[in-house]
Order: C-alpha cells, then sequence, then structure tokens
C-alpha cells in the first residue's frame, strides 16, 4: 500500500483491509473485486490485483506460509527485486540487500557516485551489498533506509549527526546534497480520448469492465474509445459509440494525470429507449446512486461529477 502513497493516506486502508482479511487465507479467499473496492482511493490498482493474486499462490503453492529466500519470494506475482531482497532481509534474516531511495542516496553520497540514476542503480546496489553484514542483515538494511529517511535527507542532509561522517566522501568534500545527481524526465506525454456516458429509460448508466490486465486492470469504466496521442477530429470522436444514437457532448474536458501520461477525457451523454445496447458479457446497466458498490477508479468518478455538474447546471436553466 506505501508504495507512491504516504503513511497517513494509507493509514486507514491499512487498518480497515486488515479486519476484514486478516490472514493471508482469508485474502486468498476474498474475490477480486471485493479487494479491488475496498483498494477505491488508494490508486495504483495493479498493487491491489497483485495482493490478491500473491495470496492465492502462496495459499496454493506454500502451504500458506510465505517462502523465505529472495529467489522464491521473487517468483510470487507483484514481488520484485526491491520487495523479495527487503522481505528476505528484514522477515528471514537473509543477507540479502534491498536498495530503495533512501539507501540510493546515502550510497551515492558514501561513495560519491557521479554518474545519475536511474542508470547508475546496478552500480550503487553494488556498493549497498558491499557493506551488507553477515549478521542482522535485516537490521542493517532498515538502519540504512532509516538513516536517508531521518538524516541523509534529499536537500539539508545533517551529517553533524550521522554514524557515517567519517567516512563518507561527498560530505568531506563538502557536497553531499548535490548528490545523486539524476537525469532529467522527458516531459509526460498527453493522451485524448471519449468516454461515453449511456442512460437507459430507467435512468440507469452503462458499465463495463477493463481487461484484467494493464492500466486501471479490472476495474469498472465507462466506455470510451481509444486514448490515443493527438486529439480526435470532432467528426471521429463519437465513431466508437456503444450506442447508435444522438449523443452530446458535454463542454470542457475531464483531465487526469496517470504516472506515465496525462489524459483528457470528453465526455458525450446519451439515452436510448431500449436496454438493446447490452451486447457484451462485461457490460452492465447500474442506477448511477450504486455507482459507489463497484470498483470505479478516481477517473471513472470525475467523469461522474463532470456529467452531474452539467445535469445540475441545465436543471438550473
Ligand atoms: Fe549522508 Fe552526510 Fe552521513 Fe554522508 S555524512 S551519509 S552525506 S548524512
Amino acid at each position: 500500500m506505501l508504495q507512491q502513497t504516504t503513511v497517513a493516506t494509507v493509514k486507514g486502508y491499512f487498518e480497515t483491509f486488515l479486519g476484514r482479511w486478516p490472514t493471508v487465507d482469508a485474502l486468498a479467499a476474498a474475490s477480486l473485486d471485493e479487494v479491488l473496492h475496498a483498494w477505491q482511493g488508494l490508486g495504483y490498482y495493479a498493487r491491489a490485483r497483485n495482493l490478491h493474486a500473491c495470496a492465492g499462490a502462496v495459499v496454493a503453492d506454500h502451504d500458506g506460509q510465505f517462502p523465505e529466500t529472495e529467489s522464491a519470494l521473487l517468483d510470487l506475482p507483484g514481488i520484485g527485486p526491491y520487495t523479495a531482497a527487503a522481505v528476505a532481509a528484514i522477515a528471514f534474516g537473509r543477507k540479502t540487500t534491498p536498495v530503495d531511495g533512501n539507501v540510493e542516496r546515502v550510497i551515492a553520497r558514501l561513495f560519491s557516485v557521479e554518474d545519475p540514476l536511474p542508470g547508475v542503480k546496478p552500480v550503487l546496489k553494488e556498493h549497498a551489498a558491499s557493506l551488507t553484514p553477515e549478521r542482522r542483515p535485516g537490521d542493517y538494511v532498515q538502519a540504512v533506509m532509516d538513516l536517508g529517511a531521518t538524516i541523509c535527507t534529499p536537500r539539508s542532509p545533517a551529517c553533524s549527526l550521522c554514524p557515517w561522517q567519517h567516512r563518507c566522501t561527498a560530505h568531506h568534500q563538502g557536497r553531499a546534497a548535490d548528490l545523486p545527481r539524476r537525469q532529467k524526465k522527458p516531459p509526460k506525454p498527453t493522451r485524448f480520448g471519449t468516454v461515453f456516458w449511456l442512460e437507459n429509460s430507467s435512468g440507469e448508466v452503462l458499465l463495463q469492465r477493463r481487461p484484467p490486465k494493464g492500466l486501471l486492470g479490472g476495474l469498472m469504466e465507462f466506455p470510451s474509445n481509444n486514448w490515443r496521442e493527438t486529439p480526435w477530429p470532432p467528426d471521429k470522436r463519437l465513431q466508437d459509440a456503444p450506442a447508435a444514437v444522438t449523443w452530446r457532448v458535454l463542454p470542457e474536458v475531464v483531465r487526469h494525470v496517470f504516472t506515465h501520461f496525462s489524459l483528457e477525457l470528453t465526455v458525450a451523454t446519451a439515452r436510448v429507449e431500449q436496454e438493446s445496447t447490452k451486447h457484451d458479457s462485461q457490460q452492465i446497466w447500474v442506477a448511477p446512486e450504486s455507482l459507489g458498490d463497484h470498483a470505479l477508479p478516481t477517473l471513472m468518478k470525475k467523469v461522474t461529477r463532470h456529467v452531474a455538474a452539467h445535469a445540475a447546471a441545465d436543471g438550473a436553466k
């Protein structure tokens, strides 16, 4: 939960989550939909899908017990090199070296590593591994993580309090705050799409499930066209609409920022008299007041608010 998210945001979710699924077995027995629903608002839903799949694999392949080695942990869904090393070291006392952003900063300064991140990561990991002790490797990695979080901070490291002050080359050269260097990130691209808010004669809205893998995988959404890298021309943006009816394109767009791109969605609304547009088993009709019962990502909640704001403005006219 804490990947890309602050403790303050996670705290309530963590307690609710553990209250509901206190064991690996309980989490494995839950449906993906329940887990995604409990995750609503935390974002980065791949974490929820992986957590659920990981619980399933631990129960099915390891008798409900987490494996203890880095390599066996790496085979579990959602566990990458950092997490595998961290769990092996901290939970099972194995001599491994997890390297997070805090550790990278400390090590880059300690050894005065000039080359920029992210390319220099393997070098930093090697340096970090060279310092990992045989005894209590889990305590060691947590100590370095904490050193980076509390003393060797990004802007103004408190070197006078640091237990590694005597051996830190960047400190001796007076340039601790300049390291580590980073390669400039290319600007985020923008993608463009149209999302379709289709109501039936009972006022229910058409929802569909996204494919299980990939961006917002397994979550519910209003149908939309392809999110492409250039704006859709006005005469083409309705061509993938879920019903051949007259669509109203709402003024203004819904904007959302994902990790790798920004999105601008035009919202089109329409009403069908028949419910015959339901042509896909992944699609369902849902009353607007029940949308909260479904795992809708923040983007789709923004779409809901956008439609509601325009409906309210129309009603006031
Ligand atoms: Fe970081 Fe300063 Fe300690 Fe070096 S001496 S590791 S720069 S806090």
